[in-house]
C-alpha cells in the first residue's frame, strides 16, 4: 500500500446467499476473467469481496469532500471497499472496488448497504456512457445480497463490483491537505502522476502540470456531458475523479426535455446541480482541487496562488472550444466553420428547443434525417410550426453532413422511464427489460428497427421525473 494513512484494511460483510443478478461479459474478459467462472460458485464470492485473493488486502479509502457546497473533512468508504488493482488486456491498472459491500469506519450513519435499483441504475447509466464513448468508470456485475435493506421501504440489498482507472477523487487530495501532512499530499500527488499523468513527471512544475491535466479532462469531460443532455445529479468534490472519468452515479439523469435549468435529483433542493450549472460546478471543484495543491505549486503562497489561478484560467476556454466543437458536429457542420456563423446558429436553436420543451436526445437524432432532405420527424416536434423551418433554410444552407450527425447523436440514451420500469421489474425479481434496456444503450448509435420504443420520448403519463440515490 503506496499511502497507508489514507485506507484501512477491512472485510466485505458476508453474504450467505449471494445471487448474481447481471454480469458484463465483455468487461470481464478484457480483465482476463473467464465469465462462467465469474459466475460459478467459486467467482461469485471473488465478485463481492467474500472470498479475497491471496496477498490482496480490500481497504476502505479515506477522503474528504465538499457536500453541496459544504466541507466535510471525513468522508471516505462508508458503503464501499478497493477489493485491489489489475492489469486489463491493454495492460493499464484498473481498481476491483465495490459498492453495498457494509459498514467501514467511514460509514457514520450509514448501514453501509445499497440496493438492487440504484445499483443497476449505476450499471445502466455507466454501460451507456462507455457505449456513447464518454470517460466513465465501468460495471463488472451487480450481485443480490437477498438482505433487506430499509430505506423508505424494505428493499432488496446489492452489491456493485465497480471498475475504475482509480478511485482518486478531488476529495482525497482534499483529505491529505486538512491531515497536515506535506509529505502525504506529495506521495499523493507523485501516485495520481504516476498512474494518470506521467507526462507531468517530465514537467518543470509537475504538480502544477498534473492540475493542467486535470483540468483539461474535466473540461473535456463536462462537454461531453453536456452534448449528450446527462446530468451526473451530485458533483460534489468527493464525486470527482482525478482521472477524468464519470464517478459515482447516484441521481443521475439523462434530460427528456431541453431545459438548462433541468434537476432530476431529489436531493439537490436548490438546484445547485442542474443540468446548465455543470460547467460552472466543475471549475467551482477545480478551484478546491488547486486550493488543496497549492503548497506543492510553490513554496511561496502568493506565487503558488498566481500559478493555480493561471491554470484555472484554462478550464472555460478549454471547455467553451470542446462544446462548440461537438455542437458543430452535432449539427453535421464543418469543424472549420467560423464560430461567429456557428454560435448565434447554435443558440438560437437551443432557444427553440427550450422553448417548444422538445426531446433533446431525439430532436438532434432527427436533424439527422432531415439533413437528408427529410425534415418533417424534426419540424413536428416543434409546437410552433414556424419555428423550425426559418432556423432549417439558415442552417441547410451550411450542408450538414448527415452521417457525421449519426455517429455523435444516439439513438438511444437510457431514458428515465424505460430505467425506472427496467429497475422496478428488477426488484420485483423480472430481469427481462434490464436486458434489453442494456442491449439497446449499449450500442447506442447504430439505429435500428424492432426498438423504436427505445428511442421515443417519455409517455405523457411519466409525469415529472425525480431520482433518489
Ligand atoms: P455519495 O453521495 O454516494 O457520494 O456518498 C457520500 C458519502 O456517504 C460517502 O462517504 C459514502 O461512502 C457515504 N455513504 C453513502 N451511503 C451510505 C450508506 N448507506 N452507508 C454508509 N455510508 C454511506
Ligand atoms: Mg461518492
Ligand atoms: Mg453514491
Amino acid at each position: 500500500m503506496e499511502l497507508p494513512e489514507m485506507a484501512i484494511p477491512w472485510k466485505a460483510e458476508v453474504v450467505p446467499d449471494p445471487r448474481l443478478l447481471v454480469l458484463n461479459e465483455p468487461l470481464a474478459a478484457e480483465l482476463g476473467f473467464d465469465p462462467e467462472f465469474l459466475e460459478g460458485p467459486e467467482g461469485l464470492p471473488l465478485l463481492i469481496g467474500n472470498a479475497v485473493p491471496d496477498g490482496a488486502t480490500p481497504v476502505a479509502q479515506a477522503y474528504s469532500g465538499h457536500q453541496f457546497g459544504w466541507f466535510a473533512p471525513r468522508l471516505g468508504d462508508g458503503r464501499a471497499l478497493l477489493l485491489g488493482e489489475i492489469l486489463n488486456a491493454d495492460g493499464r491498472l484498473c481498481d476491483v472496488h465495490l459498492k453495498g459491500s457494509g459498514r467501514t469506519p467511514f460509514a457514520r450513519g450509514g448501514d453501509g448497504f445499497a440496493v438492487v435499483g440504484p445499483m443497476l441504475r449505476e450499471y445502466v447509466v455507466s454501460e451507456a456512457m462507455h457505449a456513447l464513448g464518454i470517460p466513465t468508470t465501468r460495471s463488472l456485475a451487480v450481485v443480490a445480497t437477498e438482505r433487506s435493506v430499509q430505506r423508505e421501504t424494505a428493499l432488496p440489498g446489492a452489491v456493485l463490483t465497480r471498475v475504475a482507472s482509480s478511485h482518486l477523487r478531488v476529495g482525497s487530495f482534499q483529505y491529505a491537505r486538512v491531515a497536515g501532512d506535506s509529505g502525504l499530499l506529495r506521495r499523493l500527488a507523485d501516485h495520481a502522476i504516476a498512474r494518470h499523468y506521467p507526462a507531468a513527471a517530465e514537467a518543470d512544475n509537475p504538480y502544477l502540470a498534473m492540475f493542467e491535466a486535470v483540468t483539461a479532462a474535466q473540461a473535456s469531460l463536462v462537454a461531453q456531458w453536456m452534448l449528450v443532455g446527462f446530468i451526473h445529479g451530485v458533483m460534489n468534490t468527493d464525486n470527482m475523479a482525478i482521472s477524468g472519468e464519470t464517478i459515482d452515479y447516484g441521481p443521475c439523469a439523462f434530460m427528456d426535455e431541453f431545459d438548462p435549468a433541468t434537476v432530476y435529483s431529489s436531493i439537490d433542493e436548490n438546484g445547485r446541480y442542474a443540468y446548465a450549472n455543470q460547467p460552472v460546478v466543475a471549475e467551482w471543484n477545480l478551484t478546491r482541487l488547486a486550493e488543496a495543491l497549492l503548497p506543492l505549486f510553490d513554496d511561496d503562497e502568493e506565487r503558488a496562488v498566481a500559478l493555480a489561478q493561471d491554470a484555472l484560467g484554462a478550464f472555460r476556454q478549454q471547455y467553451s472550444a470542446a462544446w462548440l466543437a461537438g455542437m458543430k458536429a452535432k449539427l453535421g457542420l464543418d469543424s472549420s466553420l467560423a464560430n461567429d456563423v456557428a454560435s448565434p446558429l447554435i443558440d438560437e436553436l437551443l432557444a427553440l428547443l427550450q422553448e417548444g420543451r422538445v426531446d433533446y436526445t431525439s430532436f438532434f437524432r432527427r436533424l439527422g434525417a432531415a439533413a437528408r432532405g427529410k425534415d418533417e420527424p424534426a419540424r413536428n416536434m416543434f409546437p410552433e410550426p414556424d419555428a423550425f423551418p426559418a432556423w432549417a433554410e439558415r442552417w441547410q444552407a451550411l450542408h450538414p453532413d448527415a452521417d457525421m450527425m449519426d455517429r455523435v447523436n444516439p439513438a438511444y440514451v437510457p431514458r428515465n422511464h424505460l430505467v425506472e420500469e427496467a429497475l422496478d421489474a428488477a426488484t420485483d425479481g423480472d430481469l427481462e427489460p434490464l436486458r434489453r434496456l442494456l442491449e439497446v444503450v449499449t450500442d447506442p448509435y447504430n439505429e435500428r428497427p424492432g426498438v423504436e420504443r427505445y428511442a421515443a420520448a417519455a409517455p405523457e403519463s411519466f409525469g415529472p421525473y425525480r431520482t433518489f440515490c
